[in-house]
């Protein structure tokens, strides 16, 4: 294990932290994953990346980490928009899960240990909706909806640093001095209690569930509680997001889950900052957002807007215009042919170089000088080629840029030699001979597929 000090941000004391996980044989982290409604835009993207990111880099350090992301297959959106196309929430909500795990796969992001998907967990969220009920922190309103009572919970706010207006009064606080808010995402001056379990409305149409709690649908923030307790216990180490879902979201995940529980629910909250687009918020609302799909059609490698995003800290906000994503790949392009001609051999990891890329990861994941450590090892004449390759894919353990997929894309010389010899060897069919020099290449590690008149190897 590392022996150097992590420091992480965490939100919730709004400074740097050093890392210490509750259990040091396994990180416990979750991701507020995608609501599947449409496209995710690069914005959104920022948040998958910077938390694979992350966790990439506590598994260089030698943390093993089981991580969950959830996919929101249920919310006030999803109906909406899958009405909007006459298509059933499940047909509709599979399609962007899909589109969802194709751009993700692109953008050399990792899978979690586990996706959730939060319509296979609605009776865990009934559960916990049930002790809340139970222990007076929730209630029924006469809709038949279900509301938390932000008054009930004593540290509602620690996390947003909101205080209540009326938390100095004395006279007791009934639920009815608050307003309530039923819809999924509200803003911070609309403080009120906030539903857990939305009666039916006929606006649900065919999405509905009939349990105890009644005829209805649970809401967002309760998706993340139920699946973040049933996958990884209480408490956990780390839980990620955008710095948006910081409030309501999450200041709502604490509130029902250490109301049920009276754990503390996350020791680390760590928020990525947003891109901007004209110095504005990139937000399916304000209309001005770009897919994974615009990058792709405009011929621009996706990993280009990884690296670009890796060239900035995570808590800074960004400001996406085409030129500096453009640059992005230039660059990227510049280091994949400094790297190709490294030649095949790998050699050892150089450890100076390799203690000062951690460094500055250690420091709160500082991707863009730990950037500068890969530029100047590439271009110290002092270490020999074999050995900048062995410390470059090291370090693309965390940068996740896809050196290691370029290696494996590099088919030695000497392979290629005996192919072209079976390849002669089938024209004049000599299977034999063809046959014995397929097992060579097996033997070295590679696999020939033949085509009509010529062949492919691949690394197996
Ligand atoms: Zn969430």
């Amino acid at each position: 294990m590392n022996s150097n000090k992590i420091q992480l941000y965490n939100t919730l004391s709004r400074q740097k932290e050093e890392f210490v996980p509750i259990n040091s044989s396994e990180v416990l982290m979750y991701t507020c994953g995608p609501t599947v409604y449409n496209y995710a835009h690069i914005g959104n993207y920022r948040a998958y990346i910077f938390a694979d990111t992350l966790k990439k880099f506590l598994e260089y350090e030698g943390f093993n980490i089981k991580h969950v992301m959830n996919i929101t297959d249920i919310d006030d959106k999803t109906i909406r928009d899958s009405q909007k196309e006459n298509k059933s929430l499940k047909e509709f909500t599979e399609f962007y899960t899909e589109e969802f795990m194709k751009d993700i796969k692109s953008l050399n992001i990792s899978n979690p240990t586990k996706f959730t998907k939060a319509t296979d967990y609605v009776d865990d969220m009934v559960l916990l909706i049930k002790k809340l009920m139970e222990k007076g922190i929730a209630y029924k309103s006469s809709d038949g909806s279900i509301y938390f009572d932000i008054k009930k919970f004593k540290n509602y706010g620690k996390l947003s640093r909101l205080v209540l207006d009326d938390q100095k009064e004395t006279t007791s606080l009934t639920p009815q001095k608050y307003s309530r808010i039923k819809s999924d995402e509200y803003d911070k001056e609309n403080l009120q209690d906030f539903a857990l379990w939305k009666a039916y409305d006929e606006k649900d149409g065919n999405v509905f569930w009939k349990n105890e709690l009644g005829k209805g649908r649970p809401g967002w923030h309760i998706e993340c509680s139920a699946m973040s307790i049933k996958n990884l216990g209480e408490q956990i180490d780390i839980h990620t997001g955008g710095v948006d879902n910081i409030f309501p979201h999450h200041e709502n995940e604490i509130a029902q889950s250490e109301g049920v529980t009276e754990k503390q629910f996350v020791k680390y909250w760590m928020h990525n900052e947003w891109v901007l687009v004209d110095q504005k918020k990139m937000a399916k609302s304000f209309n001005n957002f770009f897919t994974l799909r615009d990058i792709i059609k405009s011929g621009i490698n996706p990993v280009a807007y990884r690296f670009w995003l890796l060239m900035a800290n995570y808590r800074t906000r960004v400001n996406f215009v085409w030129e500096a994503l453009e640059g992005a790949e230039i660059a990227l392009k510049r280091l994949y042919g400094l790297y190709a001609e490294l030649g095949e051999a790998v050699g050892n990891v150089n450890e100076e170089y390799k203690d000062r890329f951690k460094k500055y990861l250690e420091d709160d994941l500082d991707t863009p000088r730990a950037l500068t450590v890969l530029w100047d090892l590439i271009k110290d004449e002092k270490i020999s080629p074999a050995d900048k390759k062995a410390t470059v894919l090291d370090f693309d353990k965390v940068l996740g840029l896809g050196f290691d997929i370029l290696q494996k894309d590099i088919i030695p010389k000497e392979i290629i030699k005996i192919a072209e010899e079976r390849k002669l060897a089938r024209k004049n069919k000599d299977f034999k001979k063809s046959d014995e020099l397929r097992a060579k290449i097996n033997s070295l590690g590679y696999e020939v597929k033949d085509s009509e008149n010529s062949y492919k190897i691949n690394k197996i």
